[in-house]
């Protein structure tokens, strides 16, 4: 028995078992008050898979959602995969970021600010560029017609599209997989001819593309994160 537990025995329990996980990976099973130790940890020993998977998933998040500190080695990312940054202030050249033979180099001050502000920058014009080619595949083989594309800073939103079929996306979603944009593009794309989310709308969107619910899971598991 290598996983340590909080347990808390309860008389008003009945019969069941239960076990959680705290944001901090703490362990907490709750029992019938008249329940031998060595049930409990069979009980604890065959959910093993289930906590490591949970523990996996919380310190993921919690490493993607960590404060951007902008300094040499840190990984960003860009179409899905890392990226390591190598940063310097060399005053006599030109200020700036560039994504050169896969390593991310910025010229800039030591200020945080100016950092972030170079990142979103480039972000914001490589999702541009990338995004509005692929929408306009898409439009075209949908035949549908998006009155304009914006590019915005939204942290929680991946995007959306408009009453007026104006499509926005996050510069974030440049920082995922290309399957995972081309999913949130056919999504915003098909709301020009469909708005609610009804089943007839998940219809239209698995006939394009029907592996469509692992990129959906994976932008529920990646929100809120990847921000700058
Ligand atoms: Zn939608």
């Amino acid at each position: 028995m290598n996983i340590n537990y909080t347990l808390k025995r309860s008389r008003k329990r009945r019969k069941t078992l239960s076990l959680q996980i705290s944001r901090a990976a703490e362990i907490v099973v709750s029992a019938p008050y008249f329940t031998p130790v060595r049930e409990i940890n069979r009980f604890v020993q065959e959910k093993q898979n289930w906590i490591d998977k949970i523990i996996q998933k919380q310190t993921r998040a919690r490493l993607l959602n960590e404060k951007r500190k902008y300094i040499s080695g840190e990984l960003f990312y860009y179409l899905g995969e890392g990226f390591p940054l190598e940063v310097f202030f060399e005053p006599s050249e030109r200020t700036g970021l560039i994504f050169w033979n896969k390593r991310f180099y910025l010229n800039a001050p030591e200020d945080r600010e100016i950092k972030k502000r170079f990142f979103f920058l480039w972000y914001k014009q490589k999702a541009f560029e990338y995004i509005s080619g692929r929408v306009d595949f898409y439009c075209h083989k949908l035949k549908l017609t998006a009155r304009g594309i914006r590019i915005t800073s939204a942290r929680k939103r991946w995007g959306s599209c408009s009453a007026d079929n104006d499509l926005a996306f996050s510069f974030r979603l440049i920082m995922a997989p290309l399957e995972v944009i081309d999913y949130v593009i056919v999504h915003e794309i098909m709301h020009i001819k469909e708005k609610s989310h009804a089943a007839r709308f998940w219809k239209l969107i698995e006939e394009v593309m029907p592996e469509y619910k692992t990129h959906r899971r994976w932008l529920k598991e990646y929100d809120e994160t990847f921000l700058l």
